[in-house]
């Protein structure tokens, strides 16, 4: 039967486009109707690799005479759950640190045979965030290594293309440029006219510009994972296919070992790699394993070749039309990321070797097509190869998620990558392996962690609602404290209702609803404010936004809720802080907590005390404050973000007899000796000088600082001082040599340089200081007693 839907969209892209040639093959059109699929379909891009992996992989071990293994080891140190490419590269990667012979990974279907053989290839591109910016540049770095090398990965050097229909957008890719030069990626700002130079076939009548990234290029996903199999196979490295893990074991907060269905394997550590599967794979422990992603479905087309296809042309994105494009085989590979997208798999997912293709929705991904067609006029001329309508695992908040999770001691994850995962996974591979043998990362990917998790993120219907939204984020201008419209209401306090009616516009922490500002209808502020979002009907409340790169609109209410503070008496809600008992039967209680926390806590009863908790090397792991409510006993309260954080921490570094020997606190060592030696950063004050909050763009948090006109670091916080009238900065300092090395930061070389701090691709000249300036008070603090966050 043909369902009438379907007939309806083939008559719209037919009337539509009646005048060009673009044409869906008789196979595709059986595919639409319901009918069985042809293996038409599959000829073109798969029909010579991908789609018949297995054989591939048969035919590539009988030529490099590598085997896989037909049973997994009984013991090993590491087992990677999830053979594709994630779990491929975190397997090459602990084979090169030396760990070959010691690990296994499992995959239940064909090795790459998921999401990685049907990734787009698109590697690079630009983050506006620090480690995922590492992470990119590595992942490129490693795809070009093994293709120097003489590897088959598919690599091509194209460049990549990011073209902008407003200023906003430019905007926004001056952002990027500017964190990009920091990390050493060269890349430009190119007028229409420049863009249609460096790709002739774009229509750009509607650009404003473009972002240019000549090192950027694409590869080809199944091939570059091959590549990490075979490199890892050499190194002993083993591999099990078609073999399902199906339960984990635990004693003690430890995974000990893994049950799957070619046999029983005992291990040290285990590391979840399932992609779609992740959250599935993390039901399979006691205690369950919560790993917040969902799939949503994922659509991409290819034509069939096309006279005069230049092979080098640029991976090209188009954001504001939600799009992406490049050459393939001589015609296009392009797909898109709608605004709302439609969840997958939503009762189950599929089993090993199940089909994970879904039918395709014309009417779905017309929108895109239509701008496809309009950036690439000359795509009307092709004939299709195939849509295909995947999936990929999108995490809750839109980032990647990795880490060691807060449940188990050994158990490392890496999800919802999304459509990046090719761009991440040489990068997170590498970062997962040295945490694993090294016992710490190799950066400091603090917004990437699974720890920023609660266990209702891992809620199902949670997941399902804000699986809509969050492949639409991925091409969205990423202006400040964005905030979802799906999966609110997580957590609300007591008194919501109140703060609803007293006008609150609400921001999201922690699943928790927290009035961002608010609206002061008597004064008529309602009209100025943007409140309308696509699903604003299903929303019981207001959400805060923020759709500009310049002054927010919010800024009269904050200046008032300010003034209200500084001038008269303010009341804090703490119910979203996050809040901790810890008591005892004797004094443990105290010991245990000077060991934990680097301020003395032996308070009197009643008192509150701030304090931070040090990790080894003396850096924060937390920023929490104390109230002594009894001799032996406390309440710990902590910013909301740090929930999961905290707990786990507080876990896994209280001993477990109860017992607290040495009573000097974690990372003392460490800062004693960094108060000898010196430190390598300094968290400064800087005041932007020739800055116009009126008009200019603000810095909102990343912006690269420079000294003297070279790069030394980059903006951690950032905010309007309404005391000093100007946009205050906060951010570490560096101080590198001639090589890029890290030298000692002194008091004196802070003070003697002159700063800048670069907004959107403008550098602003700023004061600098060592301390936040003293304001004026009504009743002035005792200096020594003053706690002095930003002092040295
Ligand atoms: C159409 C499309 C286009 C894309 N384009 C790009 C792009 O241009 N650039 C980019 O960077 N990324 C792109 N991606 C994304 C990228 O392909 C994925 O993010 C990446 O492949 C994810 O790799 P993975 O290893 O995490 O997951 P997968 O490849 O899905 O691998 C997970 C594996 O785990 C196995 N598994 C699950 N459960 C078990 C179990 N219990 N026992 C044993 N094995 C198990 C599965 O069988 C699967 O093979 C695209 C994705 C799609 C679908």
């Amino acid at each position: 039967m043909m369902a009438s839907g379907t007939v309806m969209i083939l008559r719209t892209i037919n009337n539509h486009w009646k005048n060009a040639s673009f044409v869906l093959p008789s196979s595709c059109r059986s595919f639409h109707t319901g009918g069985p699929v042809s293996t038409d379909i599959l000829q073109g891009r798969w029909a010579s690799s991908h789609q018949y992996q297995q054989l591939d992989l048969e035919e590539n071990f009988a030529s490099s005479k590598l085997v896989l293994d037909d049973l997994p080891p009984k013991e090993a140190k590491v087992v990677v759950c999830g053979g594709g490419m994630v779990g491929t590269s975190v397997l090459y990667h602990l084979a090169m640190l030396g760990w070959g012979k010691d690990v296994v990974m499992l995959e239940q279907g064909r090795i790459g045979g998921a999401s990685s053989w049907r990734g787009s290839g698109f590697l690079g591109g630009v983050k506006l965030t620090g480690p995922e910016m590492k992470i990119l540049c590595k992942s490129k770095a490693l795809a070009k290594e093994l293709s120097d090398a003489g590897h088959d990965t598919g690599w091509k050097q194209c460049g990549g293309l990011h073209l902008a229909r407003t200023r906003d957008r430019i905007t926004h890719f001056r952002k990027m440029r500017a964190i990009a030069e920091a990390n050493g990626t060269e890349c430009y700002i190119l007028s229409p006219e420049e863009t249609a130079k460096k790709c002739d076939i774009i229509n750009t009548s509607d650009l404003v510009g473009s972002f240019w990234v000549p090192n950027d290029g694409v590869c080809d996903p199944y091939k570059l994972t091959f590549t990490l199999l075979k490199l890892a196979l050499e190194q002993g490295a083993h591999v099990v296919d078609e073999c399902h893990l199906s339960r984990i074991m635990v004693q003690n907060e430890r995974v000990v070992a893994v049950e799957t269905s070619k046999g029983m394997i005992e291990c040290d550590y285990i590391v979840n790699t399932g992609g779609l599967w992740a959250r599935n794979i993390g039901q399979m422990s006691e205690p369950q394993v919560k790993v917040p992603v969902h799939p949503a479905e994922h659509y991409f087309l290819y034509t069939q070749k096309l006279d005069g296809i230049d092979p080098t042309m640029p991976a090209l994105r188009d954001p504001d039309g939600n799009i992406y494009i490049r050459e393939f085989n001589g015609g296009f590979l392009c797909g898109g990321f709608e605004k709302w997208a439609k969840p997958s798999f939503e009762k189950e997912l599929p089993g090993p070797l199940q089909d994970r293709e879904l039918l395709e929705d014309w009417d779905h991904f017309f929108v895109m097509l239509k701008e496809m067609l309009f950036r690439v006029p000359v795509m009307k001329k092709a004939s299709l190869g195939c849509l295909y309508n995947t999936s990929c695992a999108f995490s809750a908040d839109h980032r990647w998620i990795l880490g060691m999770v807060p449940e188990l001691t050994n158990y490392f994850v890496v999800g919802g990558l999304r459509s990046g995962g090719s761009s991440a996974a040489g990068g997170i591979g590498s970062m997962i392996a040295e945490w694993i043998v090294s016992g710490t990362p190799n950066m400091d990917a603090y917004d990437l962690d699974i720890l920023r998790f609660l266990p209702a993120h891992n809620n199902g219907k949670f997941l399902l609602d804000r699986v809509r939204e969050v492949p639409g984020i991925h091409y969205s201008n990423a202006y400040p404290f964005s905030d979802f419209t799906t999966g609110r209401c997580l957590r609300m306090s007591p008194i919501f209702p109140r703060l609803k009616a007293a006008g609150a516009v609400f921001g999201q922490v922690m699943g928790y609803e927290r009035p961002s500002y608010f609206l002061h209808k008597s004064n008529g502020d309602s009209a100025d404010y943007e409140t309308t979002f696509d699903n604003e009907a299903s929303i019981p409340f207001q959400i805060a936004t923020t759709k500009t790169w310049t002054k927010p609109q919010w800024f009269e209410s904050v200046a008032k809720e300010y003034a209200a503070c500084r001038e008269g008496v303010a009341l804090l809600d703490y119910s979203s802080f996050a809040k901790f008992d810890v008591w005892s039967k004797g004094d443990e209680v105290v010991q245990a907590l000077q060991y934990l926390c680097s301020n003395d806590l032996d308070i009197p009863v009643g008192n509150i005390i701030h304090t931070g908790m040090q990790n080894s090397y003396g850096g924060y792991e937390n920023d929490c404050s104390l109230a002594r409510t009894a001799p032996n006993h406390y309440m710990m309260i902590a910013p909301s973000i740090q929930q999961t954080r905290s707990i786990t921490w507080l876990k896994r570094n209280l001993p477990s007899d109860g017992s607290v020997k040495d009573i000097d606190f974690i990372g003392r060592e460490a800062l004693e000796q960094q108060k000898k030696e010196g430190v390598k950063r300094l968290y400064v004050h800087l005041q932007l000088e020739d800055h116009n909050p009126e008009v200019d763009p603000w810095a909102w948090g990343g912006e690269p600082i420079y000294r003297d006109g070279v790069f030394v670091g980059v903006t951690t916080t950032t905010g309007y001082g309404f005391t000093l009238n100007n946009l205050i900065c906060l951010g570490f300092v560096r101080n590198y040599d001639k090589n890029g090395n890290m030298d000692y930061v002194t008091p004196e070389y802070i003070m003697a340089g002159d700063y800048e701090v670069d907004i959107a691709g403008v550098r602003y000249s700023a004061s600098v200081s060592l301390r936040s300036p003293s304001l004026p008070s009504k009743f002035p603090e005792p200096q020594s007693n003053r706690y002095l966050a930003t002092q040295t």
